[in-house]
């Protein structure tokens, strides 16, 4: 049986990147800190054979016992709101938590696959972005702080594939959402949709003119998959090229859930990118891969899972763990 570490595996990917892995029949070790994830996203695998979890934080040394194939890193703050609350762990989550991952990697001779972004293009100048695109990031600007963590997540990880001869694998992430996210993380799904289910006004920032491209996570675990077992090295966009602005996209949103609601509009925040759309090209050539759940479809299914959350989800406003991370 096939072992794999799976980082996040408390978060939104991570906990569906577990219950694939899972289902491949992998013996599946879970490890995060909970900074920004939930127990509740494994509570269905607590007592599952083939899973096992370890509380901890990944930019302290890590330790697995016995052997290890694959290593998923997948721990990171991945909402603007939350990295810019916890500045400095999502640095280190990038920086020291992946040279630690790669270190354990290159020690059990395990492949790893870092979860990297589409946040690395910055606001791109080149559109729909392709792999070969460079960037445009504010190196100090508050989103540099996982901008630049993952650029240089992608940097080490290519070192220790040349240097060290580790077998990496580097997936760059476009806005991917679905159950599990959390309501109160910010992100523009969460936000509007629990903004429609407490009867509130949809916030769109700036005049909506900015775009994006939303991926329903089945299909991007699909995507993470088989990257993992192909044999391409250097960076691949998944993520789904229908693209909308964020404004039509409120409306859409007002029309799936019913509500009466007004759009308001607010402060676009600084470096937020007017642009974003993957060129799949290189996944459809090499993975055979493409997106097959529609958006209509794939907010539908996270509309019920987020009308299902208690009244103490819905009105929560802050994650409970930050406080304590905060301090240390
Ligand atoms: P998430 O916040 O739901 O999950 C991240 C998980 O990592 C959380 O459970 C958190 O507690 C854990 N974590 C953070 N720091 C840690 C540390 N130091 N040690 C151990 N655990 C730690 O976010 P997500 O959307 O599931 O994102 C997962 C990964 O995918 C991140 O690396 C993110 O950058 C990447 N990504 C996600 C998207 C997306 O649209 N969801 C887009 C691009 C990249
Ligand atoms: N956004 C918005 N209202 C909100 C939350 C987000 O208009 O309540 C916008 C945000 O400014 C960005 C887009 O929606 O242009 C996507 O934001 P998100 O935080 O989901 O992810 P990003 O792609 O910016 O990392």
């Amino acid at each position: 049986m096939k072992k794999i570490l799976i980082t996040g595996a408390a978060g939104f990917l991570g906990s569906h990147l577990c219950d694939r892995f899972i289902k491949e029949e992998y013996y599946v070790i879970g490890m995060d800190n909970f900074i920004t994830g939930d127990r509740k996203n494994l509570a269905h695998l607590e007592d599952h054979a083939n899973f096992e979890f370890i509380e901890h934080d990944v930019t302290e040394f890590v330790e697995v016992t016995g052997s290890l194939d694959y290593i998923l890193h997948f721990a990171s703050p991945a909402s603007p709101i939350d990295y810019l609350k916890i500045p400095i762990q999502t640095l280190k989550v990038g920086a020291l938590g992946t040279h630690n991952l790669l270190g354990l990697a290159k020690a059990k001779k395990a492949r790893m696959l870092i979860a990297s972004t589409s946040e690395v293009y910055g606001d791109p100048l080149v559109h729909p972005q392709t792999e070969a695109y460079y960037g445009n990031v504010s190196t100090i600007g508050p989103r540099g702080v996982y901008d630049e963590a993952k650029r240089f997540q992608e940097s080490i990880t290519m070192a220790y594939h040349r240097f060290h001869g580790v077998e990496t694998r580097i997936v760059r992430i476009f806005n991917t959402y679905g159950p599990r996210m959390r309501l109160n993380d910010g992100r523009v799904i969460p936000a509007f949709m629990g903004q429609a289910l407490r009867g509130e006004d949809l916030t769109v920032f700036g005049d909506g003119s900015q775009t994006r491209s939303f991926c329903y996570v089945d299909d991007q675990v699909e995507g993470i998959y088989r990257l993992l077992l192909s044999d391409y090295v250097e960076p691949v966009n998944i993520g789904n090229p229908n693209e909308i602005t964020i404004k039509e996209f409120s409306e859409e949103i007002i029309k799936l859930t019913g509500s009466n609601q007004k759009v308001i509009y607010k402060d676009l925040p600084v470096n937020d990118p007017m642009q974003r759309r993957p060129d799949i090209t290189l996944a459809k050539e090499i993975l055979g891969w493409e997106p097959k759940i529609g958006r209509e479809e794939g907010l539908k299914i996270t509309f019920e899972y987020f009308k299902n959350l208690s009244h103490e989800d819905l009105y929560k406003s802050e994650h409970k763990n930050f406080n304590n991370h905060i301090k240390k």
